[in-house]
């Protein structure tokens, strides 16, 4: 048998996912959460979650099964899609977290400009490392933040991501170290 893995957060591909941007994740997320990442399939399809007239992926349900899903040894996980996420509320949302929970999701695909209007990579890689960590702070308990250029600052288009910084604010970046302290990091 193999020793116990040592408390990380996962990284779950849902269907194709380029490659370099999730690396780049990684990178970040153990840059800001100070957690080793492993990258894991937990879902194969995701066909469930899919809205017969919308299109769109649900990402509520998804959250569901991806916390159903996660091994005890991972503190969090964050699923990774290209695919366009709703939650009826909204026509979309560029990623979704149970707060405080353990599992969050996070699109591509609302973070270009316009439909038409690639933006270049390095731009779309930017804004999803914000979206990223904003949506795993969210699993930490971290709410909406008042704060501009903090990155739990909510946004609702890609220009206001640009607009916002790539760090937490002083008081976000606290309640985050309680957070990783009491779970054991
Ligand atoms: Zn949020
Ligand atoms: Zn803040």
């Amino acid at each position: 048998m193999s020793p116990p893995a040592a408390p990380c957060i996962l990284l779950s591909p849902v269907g194709a996912f380029d490659g370099e941007l999730l690396a780049a994740v990684g990178e970040e997320v153990r840059r800001v959460f100070g957690c080793e990442t492993r990258i894991l399939r937990l879902l194969e399809e995701v066909g469930f979650a899919r809205d017969p007239v919308r299109g769109q992926l649900g990402s509520t349900p998804i959250l569901e099964r991806l916390a159903a899903a996660c091994p005890p040894e991972a503190l969090k996980v964050l699923a990774l899609t290209e695919e366009d996420l709703f939650i009826p509320v909204f026509t979309y949302v560029f990623g979704e977290a149970q707060l405080g929970g353990r599992a969050a999701i996070v699109s591509t695909h609302r973070l270009g400009l316009a439909p038409g209007f690639p933006v270049a990579h390095a731009a779309l890689c930017r804004r999803l490392l914000k979206e990223a960590v904003h949506e795993l702070g969210h699993t930490f308990g971290l709410r909406h933040c008042p704060d501009a250029a903090c990155l739990m600052h909510y946004c609702r288009s890609p220009r206001d991501v640009d607009r916002k910084g790539g760090e937490l604010c002083r008081y976000c970046r606290i309640l985050l170290n309680d957070a990783l302290a009491r779970a054991g990091r």
